[in-house]
């Protein structure tokens, strides 16, 4: 029997995530990911019916479609690849030219290459993989969903900058947000738990991942958020310095920075990286800390007091809060990050349950704090953000 698959395509500059879902019950049928992709540890792994399977990709070649080649194989060996409606791909920067999912076409690819300007990082990964998707399955419509989408229901108070006009007229800088499908599928499931219309809630979604960045949803729209031009504003991340003084930049330029080592200093070698001297990943921070590791202990507290100042701050773009809703690998997973920005929270009412607190973890979702002085309460809700754009592919086929 066929049944009606979207293949969800999520191209890294080193990384190339892949899921086939079946949008009415959600579930991932096949799911892996390409990683380390030029270096020597590159390795592509998936997992199909419980089993998990890891290959080493081949030094030297272009590892994207070394990935994508590996991918149709392994979908055509089981049976798959006849079974799609749909491929969605994931795009960081859509700007302002797109609101909401499009069907891709060379015109659209166009623009999101164009848009990389806005997400180096991302953008020209995304449309790599759109064009080997494209090729490689010509017949099959193909989607682009964007991180931005979702906040381009900010009000311009929030998305301009205090720089003079002529800066947004001509280049049209200003605050785009990212990981926008993430903040809305958390706060519509946010919404069942306190069974209410989305419409009708004020949540603050906060997503901790190697990105980080938190919205502030009000009535069911984004009304801010961390992330700015790029995705490098807001928190500390990974190895994203987060918000900064703009006079650091031109402060390390008069030192004799070059244009390229300040970005690659800011992007690539800051955050939990840059302040740990050691490790990006959340994990390795807490294992330092544990052995009494300094340095990794203020990179947790950069991070999460952080974290506890932006959802402060979001209090006043909601007004009245419903919730806080933990999400991400590390909002996920991690108890001793959440339990130090609810102790900062403290001064809201926020009252932590600890047990809560240590259950909802590795995938379960539930309450983990509640606040009487606000009448909120606070979650752990997993993202899924290839359903989301699946089920986006399938509502507009
Ligand atoms: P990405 O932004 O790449 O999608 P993820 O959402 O997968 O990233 O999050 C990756 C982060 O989650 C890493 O910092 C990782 O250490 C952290 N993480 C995953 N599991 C745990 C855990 N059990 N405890 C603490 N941090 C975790």
């Amino acid at each position: 029997m066929s049944n009606s698959y979207v293949l969800v395509i999520n191209s890294g500059s080193s990384s190339l995530k892949f899921a086939v879902i079946d949008p009415e019950s959600g579930d991932a049928v096949v799911s892996g990911l390409g990683e380390c992709f030029g270096l020597p540890e590159a390795n592509i792994s998936w997992k199909y019916q419980g089993e998990k399977t890891k290959e080493e990709i081949p030094a030297g070649g272009d590892h994207h479609q070394y990935a994508f080649e590996r991918i149709v194989k392994l979908l055509d060996s089981i049976g798959l690849s006849e079974q799609f409606v749909a491929v969605g791909h994931r795009v960081v920067a859509g700007g302002e030219a797109f609101k909401g999912t499009v069907r891709v076409d060379e015109e659209v690819v166009a623009e999101i290459e164009r848009l990389a300007e806005l997400a180096p990082l991302h953008n020209k990964a995304n449309a790599a993989g759109i064009r080997a998707a494209m090729e490689v399955f010509p017949s099959l419509p193909q989607f682009a969903i964007f991180d931005t989408a979702f906040h381009q229901t900010m009000p311009a108070k929030a998305y301009m900058y205090a720089v003079p006009h002529e800066v947004y007229d001509e280049y049209k800088v200003r605050r785009y947000g990212a990981h926008g499908t993430s903040h809305y599928f958390v706060s519509r499931e946010a919404a069942k738990v306190l069974d209410k219309p989305a419409t009708e809630c004020n949540i603050i979604t906060v997503h901790l991942g190697n990105g980080a960045s938190i919205t502030a949803v009000k009535n069911g729209e984004s009304v801010d958020t961390s992330m700015g031009l790029t995705p490098l504003a807001g928190l500390a991340m990974g190895t994203r310095c987060g918000d900064l003084d703009p006079s650091v930049i031109e402060f390390l330029m008069r030192k004799g920075w070059d244009q390229e080592k300040v970005f690659t200093t800011l992007n690539k070698k800051s955050g939990l990286l840059g302040i740990s001297g050691t490790t990006s990943d959340m994990r390795g921070i807490l294992e330092a800390c544990e052995a009494g590791d300094e340095a990794a202990q203020l990179a947790f507290d950069v991070f999460t007091y952080r974290v506890a100042k932006y959802i402060g701050s979001y209090l006043v773009s909601i007004g009245d809060l419903d919730a806080i809703v933990f999400t991400g690998g590390i909002g996920e997973n991690s108890l001793p990050v959440r339990h130090a920005v609810l102790e900062y929270l403290k001064v809201f009412g926020f009252v932590e349950d600890q047990k809560g607190n240590e259950d909802a973890r590795f995938g379960a979702s539930g309450q983990i704090a509640a606040s009487e002085m606000l009448g909120a309460i606070a979650l752990v809700i997993p993202t899924n953000e290839e359903l989301v754009i699946a089920q986006d592919c399938v509502n507009l086929l």
